[in-house]
């Protein structure tokens, strides 16, 4: 198959599907199970029989994580060979899409690091991805220096979620929304953005924490709005390398770890709810990256990076010397099935 073949000649996105298992209320609500994992095959069947509706479709994906997957296995399987290619100088990137209740974020982020930097069992991608650069870093006694940001993107406006406390303001003035300028050459930056040089994992532990309740803040003030944000963590590492010759070389690597908005304002109408601004552009950074990776997948000539501002920010780590992981997310519950279906297409899609 075409595809399989243009992937071996080096195509850069890699798609794993992941599914939750049921929760504790939905087992003991005797809650179906409507999703199968193979992990071998790497194939994910949707399948559902009752009176009148038949449905039996299976999708195949670069991996497969079935509702028993530990954290640590889809890390050392699927991202740490990613986290590598950030070390040898590429831009990465590893989003997490799906529906609200999916595991976006605890694929992502999961248990809490304790202070002295201790991991649970469940901590997620960012943590885990953290500490194999530093430990690469280390291991390899590398010159670098060592930056971090962290962002949220709602309704197409940006917040810096590292931004310091506006002491002088006792509303939510500290979230205030910064600009996306265009550099003239192409490329983008982010006017006002605040951005924290680390030299150690547990500083960048300290800085997730400071972020994520920031974010969580803004959820029960604004009634769940991360459901319908984006948050984007970036590390950008510069490396001193030197040729065999003597030479000195700057190396410089950078890894953006994307827990996507909601999946399931992509399909529903926005204006039904009277949210229509909202919902659409939602629609248009989901979308729009949907059409970017598609692109790219495809080698069109076209790739409609400006059309959102998700992807004018990740421009330049989508496309050209690039590697980009989706992790889609769904549930095995029977009443999430339109939503797993619509998630399957999507990440069957990007591939
Ligand atoms: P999302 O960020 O996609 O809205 P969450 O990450 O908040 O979803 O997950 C919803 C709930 O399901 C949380 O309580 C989370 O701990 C649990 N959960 C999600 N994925 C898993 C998994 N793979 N294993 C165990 N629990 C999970
Ligand atoms: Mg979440």
């Amino acid at each position: 198959n075409g595809k399989h073949h243009d992937r071996d000649k080096g195509l850069n996105v890699q798609v794993l599907l992941r599914c939750r298992p049921l929760s504790d209320e939905e087992i003991r609500a005797n809650t179906p199970m409507v999703i199968t994992c193979n992990e071998i095959r790497r194939e994910v069947s949707a399948s559902l029989s009752i009176a009148n509706k038949q449905i039996d479709r299976t999708f195949t994906f670069d991996k497969v994580f079935g509702p028993s997957s530990k954290q640590k296995e889809l890390y050392n399987q699927a991202i740490s060979p990613v986290v590598n290619e950030v070390l040898e100088g590429y831009n990465c990137t590893i989003f997490a899409y799906g529906q609200t209740g999916t595991g976006k974020t605890y694929t992502m982020e999961g248990g809490r690091i304790t202070r002295n930097g201790e991991f649970p069992s469940d901590a997620g991608v960012i943590p885990r991805a953290v500490k194999q650069i530093f430990d690469m870093l280390e291991m390899q006694n590398t010159d670098y220096s060592m930056k971090v940001t962290f962002l949220e993107l709602y309704n197409e406006d940006l917040t810096d979620l590292l931004a310091p406390e506006d002491v002088k303001c006792s509303d939510d003035k500290s979230k205030k929304p910064i600009a996306l300028m265009e550099d003239g050459k192409g490329g983008v930056f982010v006017r006002g953005l605040e951005e924290e040089i680390v030299c150690s994992a547990n500083e960048i532990y300290k800085i997730l924490d400071r972020g994520s309740s920031k974010r969580r803040t803004a959820e029960t003030l604004l009634n769940k709005q991360s459901s319908r944000s984006h948050s984007i963590f970036s590390i950008t590492i510069h490396m001193k390398e030197c040729t065999p010759e003597g030479e000195e070389l700057i190396k410089c690597g950078k890894l953006n770890l994307v827990d996507l908005a909601g999946s399931e304002n992509v399909m529903r109408s926005g204006a039904r709810e009277g949210r229509a601004r909202e919902a659409g552009e939602i629609n248009k950074s989901l979308l729009t990256l949907g059409r970017v990776i598609n692109a790219l997948v495809e080698h069109s000539g076209h790739i409609p990076y400006r059309e959102s501002k998700l992807t004018r920010l990740l421009r330049d780590s989508l496309g050209g010397k690039t590697r980009t992981c989706i992790i889609a997310t769904i549930s095995p519950a029977i009443n999430c099935l339109e939503e797993s279906l619509s998630t399957l297409e999507y990440a069957h899609r990007a591939k």
